[in-house]
């Protein structure tokens, strides 16, 4: 059985999956996690308090696949629940999405987790709608071993979409609308290259 400081196996790394907005980031997440539950592996799986677009206690993707997630507010919150439950049983593996959401200290907690033997699964959007990376999956792009940028389809010209464009009230959102908030009259669009509008 798997003993979290158990490294001869060499078992440890991050896994990062990360792209645009709809390009299918949580369906490969939700994926990957239950291929790890299959295979007999003691999965944990986190979300960001903020993101409760369907559930408080699940993640689910745009095309309904759906896991259980348990809500947490920070970094510090997410050790507290991992040492509760890793007390009973060994967590092999760590699944966390939306990690641009959480507090900076959670790339420093997971590179910890990794070096004690333990798989991270870590989703987010690689760029804000300004075009700017985002915070933690930046530092993860570095860090991770194994990383998949996906890509979505253009709204616009149909083109490889590798970008998340914030409309409100059917214009781009301007350069100081706020970096997550969720109003009615807003939506977002993937973009590519060419047809992103760079917000002023
Ligand atoms: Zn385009």
């Amino acid at each position: 059985m798997s003993n979290i400081l158990n490294l001869k196996n060499k078992k440890g790394w991050i896994e990062l999956i990360t792209g645009c907005m709809f390009a299918g980031k949580t369906e490969e997440f939700i994926k990957r996690l239950r291929r790890y539950q299959y295979a007999n592996q003691n999965i944990i799986v986190f979300k960001p308090a903020i993101d409760d677009r369907y559930g408080q206690k699940e993640i689910y993707s745009h095309s309904r696949m759906n896991i259980d997630a348990i809500p947490i507010q920070n970094s510090e919150e997410l050790i507290k629940v991992f040492n509760e439950k890793n007390k009973n049983k060994n967590i092999d593996v760590i699944g966390i999405d939306e990690v641009q959401f959480l507090d900076e200290n959670i790339v420093n907690v997971l590179d910890n987790f990794a070096n004690k033997g333990i798989i991270v699964i870590a989703s987010g959007l690689d760029k804000d709608f300004r075009n700017r990376p985002f915070k933690n999956v930046d530092k993860l792009l570095v860090n991770a071993e194994y990383i998949d940028k996906l890509t979505s389809i253009c709204h616009k010209c149909g083109g490889n979409g590798t970008r998340t464009q914030r409309i409100i009230d059917g214009k781009p959102a301007s350069l100081d609308s706020p970096l997550i908030f969720i109003a009615a009259n807003e939506k977002y669009e993937s973009r590519c290259r060419h047809c992103f509008e760079e917000p002023r």
